[in-house]
């Protein structure tokens, strides 16, 4: 991502005419523009742009949201009087942006606010990029579930608040059965269409707290917060079930598949780590028992 220099942006906006040199100082908007250039992080922009232009254009609120990245954010109260921009540069979406307050704006207010929104642009745009860049980063392209990073990250969250909080965390280990046979015969391609019925059978049979990830290869965790050992034996066996009654159509042929389970819940004091590794061999232990089947962890 190149660096975008605030006086590049300027001189690009006086000449295509939008900057209005009647309503701003330039040195606050050069100011306002580095103080911006400053984060990577949306909220942090956003917070920080509503913060610096309360002196400039007062306002009780500030919302902004952008419907393709799923993001939103809000800040103050919402009040009846708007202003509201679609922002685009190069005809490229950054989203909307609205401010809100008790009193009615005046015109000269909304053409300083359009003046105000040049120095944000940019550093928006940078930080919807980083945005985007992150969230692949965390996503298996093949399933579009979450992946191993995102479990490394949502897994330290989880145990603290579990820790914290004293309550239960489950997790579950699923390892396809003889995946490497069922690539052998039927080929990597449909292999793959089987990575993401599996995918999709066990994000259906979860409930909207619990969260899947593709740990690797035909490895996937779920990890599942406020549960009990019992409840987490028993999603477990009905993914297990469900996966065993897939009848998976690819390729005009109909081929079934089976998956062996690890499931434990957080001890005190255990961390992350150790919590995989005990779930891991419960799963190493129904693969011992001949597989298609659910082990709990010691
Ligand atoms: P077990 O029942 O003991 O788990 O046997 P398995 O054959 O499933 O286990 P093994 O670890 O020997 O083989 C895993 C196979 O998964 C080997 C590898 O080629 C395949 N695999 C890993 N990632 C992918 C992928 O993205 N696509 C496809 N098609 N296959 C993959
Ligand atoms: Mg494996
Ligand atoms: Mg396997």
């Amino acid at each position: 991502m190149p660096p975008i220099g605030n006086t590049g942006n300027l001189v690009s906006l006086f000449e295509e005419n939008i900057f209005d040199e009647t309503q701003t100082d330039i040195s606050q908007l050069l100011q306002l523009s580095s103080q911006l250039q400053t984060s990577l992080d949306i909220d942090s922009i956003l917070t920080a742009f509503s913060e610096d232009i309360q002196s400039m254009v007062a306002h009780d609120h500030l919302g902004y949201g952008h419907e393709e990245q799923g993001i939103t954010f809000s800040v103050g109260k919402s009040a009846r009087h708007k202003l509201s921009y679609q922002l685009t540069v190069n005809d490229e979406d950054l989203g909307t942006l609205l401010i809100s307050r008790r009193r009615k704006f005046k015109a000269e207010e909304s053409r300083q606010l359009e003046n105000l929104l040049c120095a944000l642009l940019y550093p928006l745009r940078n930080a919807l990029l980083y945005h985007s860049a992150l969230t692949a980063a965390h996503k298996d392209p093949l399933t579009g579930i979450d992946n191993r990073a995102a479990l490394n990250e949502v897994l330290d969250r989880e145990i603290e608040l579990a820790h914290r909080h004293q309550r239960p965390l489950g997790m579950i280990v699923i390892d396809i059965d003889h995946f490497k046979s069922i690539n052998d015969t039927y080929g990597h391609s449909i292999g793959d269409s089987l990575l993401k019925a599996m995918a999709n059978c066990a994000e259906n049979t979860i409930r909207l707290s619990d969260q899947l990830f593709r740990y690797g290869g035909e490895e996937f965790v779920v990890l599942l917060p406020e549960t009990d050992d019992k409840g987490v034996k028993r999603l477990a066996d009905r993914i297990r079930r469900n996966v065993a009654e897939m009848d998976c159509a690819c390729e005009g042929k109909h081929i079934k598949m089976t998956a062996s389970f690890g499931v434990a819940t957080l001890r005190k004091d255990e961390d992350g780590k150790a919590l995989f590794a005990r779930t891991d061999q419960a799963l190493y232990q129904a693969k011992k028992d001949g597989r298609n089947c659910t082990r709990i962890a010691k």
